[in-house]
């Protein structure tokens, strides 16, 4: 290594990386199929030559098939015309290589598969071998190869690999291969996997460790058993976790029982627009994982990531995910936090170990495409409102409505100009084209290129007009930024300053892009009102970021602020619109941390409101807002309004008469949510979270034993 200028590899990834290179680099010769002492050939190709050993295998009715091939182009009539339907040619042929190879060498080993329903042996073998029936010489055939030791085939050895079996009455014993067989153990019949080579008793020691027979040999590593035996204790626990079924009508899982779960699928984390009307903001334990009503049950408090099995003072915890390496990460993105919070094994496999197959893209790419425009067009919208793309945030607050794009034809413009410039594979007549025109614009592809000629202009219409429609119904809030960076100024990333669930501090590093950010523009008399009652200020003074702690007022705002997150769609079907914007309420962490690091880096700010633009068939604005100020805002055109936080959240540690603003502890509870993903990956917990629905789709599924026991890895 030291000649070639490598280093020595110092983790497990570098370890990887250099074998990857050696492999990448290194060209060996194969020599697979001929060497000096073995050739492997087709009967035909085998014609002519001369060998000590003949073994005939793979003469079955599909390997070595009989069909006459076809003359392309031609019919049977033309074929029989044209004295070319030799139908018997192949067999002919293929005695006459078979009469040659049982000449060709002292000894012909012959796999005849006669005994295999599905596939028995080609027609010059099967002619041959029903002549030597009729003549009654069959027998003489059945001698052992003299290179096969007794220890391969009697009935003393137990391992052995071939066995002697009769087929017809009056024949001989047959020398017959014996991969597996079941055996008799203690009156207990169990499979044993039969033969001597180093890989059959591998799997025979395999298949004793599993089920507890004995068996003499060393495992490759002693991990291999750890790891054969975690499916049954992670079944276990599965089966033994707690299920709303089980409880009667008011009952709770408490927050405690998740130390006890393996996966979220028992609670519910994505509630739908019925079930998310019971919350547990006022019940005497707070955070619950939810309670029973009648045959439903109400939202959980997030317990993820959920804790690993520990099993007392054994080394087994290593192979089940409680205790690995710990790993580090300078910086968070809202993603890499969610995949840690989903399931910690599948984000440590994918994202640290990049053992994950390779994602399969089709439809996907096409909706990428489809979110990335949609996005583009945004921007394309604020940028023309003076809001600088990726730039700090706009001091001026005015409405789209009131602003250089006052008007639904001139944000339409700017869509037009945006798209002509830089999306040019619209206008091609291909599928992907006209099928995108369509949902995007509402036009066809000749109707954009004849706007592209200047010769029509375009009316508002598709995905696109919808969505400017939206944007300018926005009327009492002002886009200040777009693509905003979550960034300290001379530094790539925030610290977010969460709390642990003892409420200590842990602090961690954030890094992203908030889609769009908005102040809120309240009517003069409410504004009045909102400084009047110590909720707004007007801000000349430097102020510190607002306090999230219940105990301390949160203080009077320099400005109101709405996080927006861009979500492009299918539909959404009937009855699922809003699906989206909750489960980024519930399920979801980044519009909390994002809420919490636009307060950190603009001190002064605080946000009333969170929620995801819903960008399908239409587009809608859905916020869920600070029930605090519901008197301000509910009447504004900010968006659908929705409280969803105020009957769910409180602080750590308040009673059941609750005081805190329900969305300001519900922003402390997803950041704690994801300080807890930092503190499981810091601590090297990496245990599997199965869940039917994203071990289905989980790229790692292949390496994880878990994903069976919810059904996930079909
Ligand atoms: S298969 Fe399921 S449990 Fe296993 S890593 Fe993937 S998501 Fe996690």
């Amino acid at each position: 290594m030291h000649n070639c200028n490598l280093e020595v590899a110092t983790s497990g990834i570098e370890f990887t990386e250099f074998l990857e290179l050696i492999a990448s680099k290194s060209k060996l010769e194969t020599s697979r199929t001929t060497n000096q002492n073995l050739i492997l050939a087709t009967p035909e190709d085998a014609h002519g030559l001369q060998a000590d050993l003949i073994i005939l295998a793979g003469c079955d009715v599909d390997s070595w098939s009989m069909k006459a091939p076809k003359t392309p182009w031609i019919d049977s009539e033309a074929r029989i015309k044209l004295g070319l339907h030799n139908t018997d040619l192949p067999i002919r042929r293929g005695r006459h290589h078979l009469r040659h190879l049982l000449n060709a060498a002292k000894t012909v080993v012959i796999f005849d598969t006669t005994a295999d329903e599905g596939c028995g042996p080609s027609a010059p073998l099967a002619e041959w071998l029903g002549d030597l029936r009729l003549e009654g010489t069959i027998t003489k055939y059945s001698e052992i190869p003299p290179f096969i030791a007794e220890t391969e085939y009697l009935q003393k050895y137990p391992n052995r690999a071939w066995h002697l079996v009769s087929r017809q009455s009056g024949e001989e014993m047959w020398l017959t291969p014996r991969p597996y067989s079941m055996v008799i153990d203690s009156g207990i019949a169990r499979g044993q996997r039969s033969g001597n080579r180093g890989r059959d008793s591998k799997q025979r020691l395999g298949l004793a460790i599993v089920g507890g027979w004995d068996e003499q040999g060393t495992p490759a590593h002693l991990g291999t058993i750890a790891v054969a035996h975690e499916e049954k204790i992670q079944a276990d626990r599965f089966a033994r976790q707690p299920i709303f079924s089980n409880l009667e009508d008011g009952e709770t899982i408490a927050w405690k029982d998740r130390k006890v779960m393996l996966s979220s699928d028992a609670i519910l984390l994505r509630p739908t627009k019925n079930l998310v009307k019971t919350g547990g903001r006022t019940e005497a334990e707070w955070p619950t994982l939810g309670f029973k009503t009648g045959r439903s049950k109400t939202p959980a408090i997030d317990p993820r990531p959920l804790p690993p099995a520990e099993i007392k003072k054994s080394d087994i915890n290593q192979y089940i995910g409680a205790k690995t390496t710990k790993i580090e990460v300078e910086k968070w993105s809202a993603s890499r936090l969610q995949a840690w919070i989903k399931c910690p094994r599948e984000a440590w496999m994918k994202s640290h170990l990049r053992a994950g197959v390779e994602e399969a893209q089709s439809e996907d790419l096409d909706n990428r495409i489809r979110g990335t425009i949609i996005h583009d067009c945004e921007g394309a919208i604020l940028e023309s409102h003076g809001v600088e793309i990726g730039g700090p945030a706009m001091s001026k607050s005015i409405s789209l409505a009131k602003g250089p794009v006052a008007t639904q034809a001139k944000a339409w413009e700017a869509v037009l100009g945006y798209l002509s410039e830089n999306v040019p594979w619209l206008a091609r007549s291909d599928a992907v084209a006209v099928h995108r025109t369509r949902d995007l614009l509402g036009i066809s592809t000749s109707t954009w290129n004849q706007y592209l000629d200047g010769s029509i202009s375009l009316p508002l219409s598709g995905r696109l007009g919808r969505l400017v429609a939206a944007d300018l119904a926005l009327e009492d809030v002002a886009p200040i930024a777009c693509e905003w960076f979550c960034k300290a100024k001379d530094s790539d990333s925030v610290i977010i300053d969460a709390s642990d669930d003892s409420s200590k501090k842990k602090l961690f590093k954030l890094a992203g892009r908030i889609d769009r950010v908005d102040e809120v523009i309240l009517p003069p008399h409410l504004r009045t009102k909102a400084i009047q009652s110590g909720l707004l200020c007007d801000g000349k003074e430097d102020m510190k970021p607002l306090s999230l702690d219940f105990d301390k007022p949160c203080g009077p705002a320099k400005r109101w602020i709405i996080i927006r997150d861009l979500k492009s769609l299918e539909g959404p079907k009937p009855g699922e619109a809003g699906d989206r914007h909750r489960r980024a309420i519930f399920d979801e962490i980044q519009l909390g941390v994002y809420a919490r690091a636009w307060e950190i880096l603009n001190p002064g700010d605080r946000v009333v409101g969170v929620g995801v633009s819903e960008v399908g068939e239409d587009t809608i604005h859905y916020v869920d807002i600070d029930s605090d100020l519901r008197d301000y805002l509910v009447e504004l055109s900010i968006g659908e309004i929705f409280e969803n936080c105020q009957i769910h959240h409180r602080n750590l540690g308040e009673g059941d008469s609750p005081k805190s603003s329900a969305f300001r502890a519900w922003m402390s509870e997803r950041i704690r949510t994801s300080a807890r993903a930092v503190t499981a990956a810091e601590t090297g917990m990496v245990n599997p979270t199965p869940s039917d629905k994203n071990c289905k789709y989980c790229l790692v599924k292949s390496s994880c034993p878990v994903a069976s026991i919810v059904g996930g890895d079909d």
